[in-house]
């Protein structure tokens, strides 16, 4: 469903325009006497949108859910009485969008929570250690380079201003793909994670953003991933926009991008994921 895979890919950018926001507020050679600052901003913008992630991806699992099968499914945010309308309801208001409606019947329940449960100090440790990776050891280390760099008689000052905005320029977008990645990490554990223990649903598909890297083409031109007891993790990676949709009955649909990617697959032929890299790059 475009509608929940633009929505997630929205609170990633969310969090790179905050992050954006904070690294602009401060000087590159203020960086590592800012660090304290830039890791309260990175991971307070982490934690609230990757907070989002999450309500959005149950309010979709639960709908989806809810429209394959004509049931409602308990976990957070469920409420007795739901109906698809109000299923609805929930789901654009997690979107930001009006984007459906249906009938007030009350549906039937299965009373299960087959969501995982927050787990903020693993987030938080989660958030820290990518903030140490992205921006802290990346400072240390232009900090010491810095001093050659001035002492330098080849680079003039024009040179040094254009390192240090480079490098600037890095931290945001390093920053951006791993926030970014954790963000949506919370919305995607929470359907991967929800469909092993629903035995209502059968499986999952990939949805990509419209132009998706060479390997999560591959991943999702495969179609249907049929759960089993080693459904292996999602596997996304940083600027991945992927998302997993949850299957309930054999009558799913996929959407049109998973077609045009298995139709690549087939023209491409066959050969080594390399080979399979340079056909994509070039045909995509
Ligand atoms: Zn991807």
């Amino acid at each position: 469903m475009a509608t929940y895979q633009l929505a997630q890919e929205a609170l990633a950018a969310e969090f790179a325009a905050r992050w954006a926001e904070a690294l602009a507020a401060v000087e590159a050679r203020q960086l590592a006497g800012s660090l304290t600052e830039l890791e309260t901003a990175y991971t307070a913008a982490i934690r609230e949108s990757a907070a989002a992630s999450y309500t959005l991806s149950v309010a979709f699992y639960r709908l989806v859910r809810a429209l394959e099968t004509g049931r409602v499914i308990g976990g957070p945010g469920y409420r007795p009485g739901a109906s698809l309308g109000s299923l609805w309801a929930d789901f654009n208001k997690a979107t930001g969008k009006r984007t459906g409606s249906g009938p007030r019947e009350v549906l039937p329940v299965d009373i299960r929570n087959p969501f995982p449960a927050a787990d903020p100090a693993r987030e938080a440790r989660r958030a820290e250690e990518s903030f140490r990776h992205q921006v802290a050891d990346r400072v240390a280390a232009h900090e010491r380079e810095r001093p050659a760099r001035e002492g330098s008689a080849a680079l003039d000052d024009a040179e040094l201003v254009a390192w240090e905005k480079e490098f600037l320029e890095s931290l945001k977008t390093g920053g951006s793909g791993a926030g970014g990645m954790l963000v949506q990490d919370a919305g995607r554990d929470a359907v991967h994670l929800a469909l092993q223990d629903d035995p209502g649903a059968i499986g999952y598909f990939r949805a990509t953003d419209a132009s998706p890297c060479y390997f999560c083409a591959l991943m999702a031109g495969r179609g249907a991933v049929y759960k089993s007891k080693r459904t292996a993790a999602f596997g996304a990676h940083p600027h991945c926009h992927c998302q997993a949709v949850p299957i309930f009955s054999r009558r799913y649909r996929l959407a049109t991008e998973n077609d045009r990617f298995a139709r690549m697959w087939r023209e491409f032929g066959g050969g080594s994921l390399a080979d399979w890299r340079t056909y994509y790059a070039r045909n995509q």
